[in-house]
């Protein structure tokens, strides 16, 4: 069993995974559950609990329009990024909200979905539980765990609820670094291969295919809408958006050759100027609660669709196939993190975020460019080797800063691995799931103030006005 690559990519709305898109399902979830009992009409009060980090962070992460909406029964992939942030408001100033889309009810903000802000649920920092009354009577109560990416795991009352994996089999499942390389060895096949094999097994070959270009038109899109947008960024830091003028100053400065040319650009570095566009712009869409693609975590969106357009406009001959392949090798090396560590930087820091996507993009661009899978495991284990450590401190609890540069940086990160990685014979001292495992470790030990609390480092030392 493997994670799919459709788990680790998904299309959702900005600004956080966890805090945003997790919420939205977990309560679109409890909503469902109520209309299949057959009880939603009895129902008179909903209250929405949130702990821990969401508790922490929820309000600059949009997690109180996430909850209402998704008791409404919204869906992240499909919510109008512009209606539902107006619905929202709605419902709140008239204080009622319809159930599952089906059943209006009073709702009041303050009584009725609460963000604890130093209480935690045992399990996992970004605990939620909802309730649903009948007059005084309570009709049932449900705990949900965003654990990153846009994961929801249902409280079953073991105290420890697991990612459940599709029970499908696949021919070349793989858990950890090593089992995906001998795998590999195996078959004869590059990671894309063992992957693709796997999804198949899924759904068809062509369906898989056209989701991944779906999935990738989405993150160009939002790179489009990103370098045509000006402004502030909502939230109150007054944090300017960059990407578009950017834009127009590199159109002007160096445009970027096309896929099936090879023109050098004036600036022998104007790539990582392109590079950096492509992450803000992802990134700024995110913060301002646009529509994107969860790679593998919303905070670290911008890190695949930046290294993905630097393929697309930069390395010669990169089409279609490139592309689903390159999302494969990503999806691959992702699931091995979600599988065996944490992607949720409310657990492991930002390390699990930025970190896990620049490994992602590292390994995925390697493999585009024509290395080995041990080369690709290698690239993956640069990635993320330099971002052992990175903490999660967002200033006023917004996936602002220091989110949107970090994407670009680490963007950057993720191309010198890749190249550094061919450049060797994929032999190296520090295997992939040892810097996993590493990074879960170092996670286990960072304390709770860095973990997307807004409680520690830049979040405490940059003053909000
Ligand atoms: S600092 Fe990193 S992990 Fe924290 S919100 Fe920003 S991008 Fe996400």
């Amino acid at each position: 069993m493997t994670v799919s690559v459709f788990d680790l990519f998904s299309i959702g709305i900005g600004p956080s995974s966890s805090h945003t898109v997790g919420p939205m399902r977990a309560a679109k979830r409890f909503a469902t559950a109520l209309a299949e009992s057959g009880r939603l009409t009895e129902v008179t009060r909903v209250r929405a609990e949130l702990f821990g980090s969401l508790g922490a962070t929820g309000h600059g992460h949009g997690s109180y329009n996430a909850v209402l909406l998704g008791l409404e029964g919204e869906d992240p992939e499909s919510v109008d990024t512009t209606a539902g942030p107006r619905r929202a408001a709605e419902a709140m100033a008239e204080g009622k909200l319809l159930l599952a889309g089906q059943h209006r009810i009073p709702f009041d903000r303050d009584a009725d979905l609460i963000l604890h802000r130093r209480r935690s649920l045992p399990f996992h920092p970004n605990g939620m539980t909802f309730t649903a009354w009948t007059g005084d009577t309570e009709l049932t109560s449900r705990t949900y765990y965003s654990i990153g990416g846009g994961f929801v795991l249902d409280d079953d009352g073991s105290g420890a609820p697991s990612i459940v994996s599709d029970p499908t089999p696949v021919p070349y499942p793989f858990r950890t670094g090593v089992e995906l390389l001998d795998r590999c060895t195996e078959t004869g096949l590059p990671i894309a291969g063992v992957m693709l094999a796997n999804e198949v097994a899924r759904r068809p070959e062509a369906e898989v295919r056209a989701g991944l270009l779906r999935i990738w038109s989405v993150m160009a899109e939002c790179v489009r809408n990103g370098c045509a947008t000006t402004g502030v960024l909502p939230g109150g830091l007054k944090v300017r958006r960059r990407a578009a003028e950017l834009h127009q100053k590199l159109l002007i400065e160096s445009a970027p050759p096309a896929a099936d040319s090879t023109p050098l650009p004036l600036d022998p570095l104007a790539a990582m100027d392109w590079i950096t566009l492509w992450a803000l712009a992802v990134n700024e869409e995110n913060a301002s609660g646009g529509r994107v693609v969860t790679a593998p975590t919303n905070g670290a969106a911008g890190i695949i669709p930046a290294v993905l357009h630097y393929a697309v406009r930069f390395v010669p001959g990169t089409n279609d196939d490139s592309i689903i392949d390159f999302l494969l090798v990503a999806a691959a090396l992702g699931s091995i993190y979600q599988q065996t560590a944490s992607i949720s930087g409310a657990e492991v820091g930002c390390q699990g975020e930025v970190g896990t996507a620049c490994s992602m993009a590292a390994g995925a661009l390697a493999e585009l460019l024509g290395g080995t899978p041990e080369q690709v495991e290698n690239a993956a284990e640069i990635g993320m080797e330099h971002h052992l450590g990175l903490t999660c401190d967002p200033v006023g609890g917004l996936v602002q800063i220091p989110c949107i540069e970090r994407n670009a940086v680490a963007s950057v990160k993720a191309i010198t691995a890749a190249r550094l990685a061919l450049r060797g014979d994929g032999q190296h001292t520090v295997s992939l799931d040892k810097v996993i495992k590493t990074m879960m470790q170092t996670g286990a030990d960072m304390k709770i103030k860095y973990k997307e609390t807004a409680r520690g480092g830049l979040a405490v030392n940059i003053v909000e006005c």
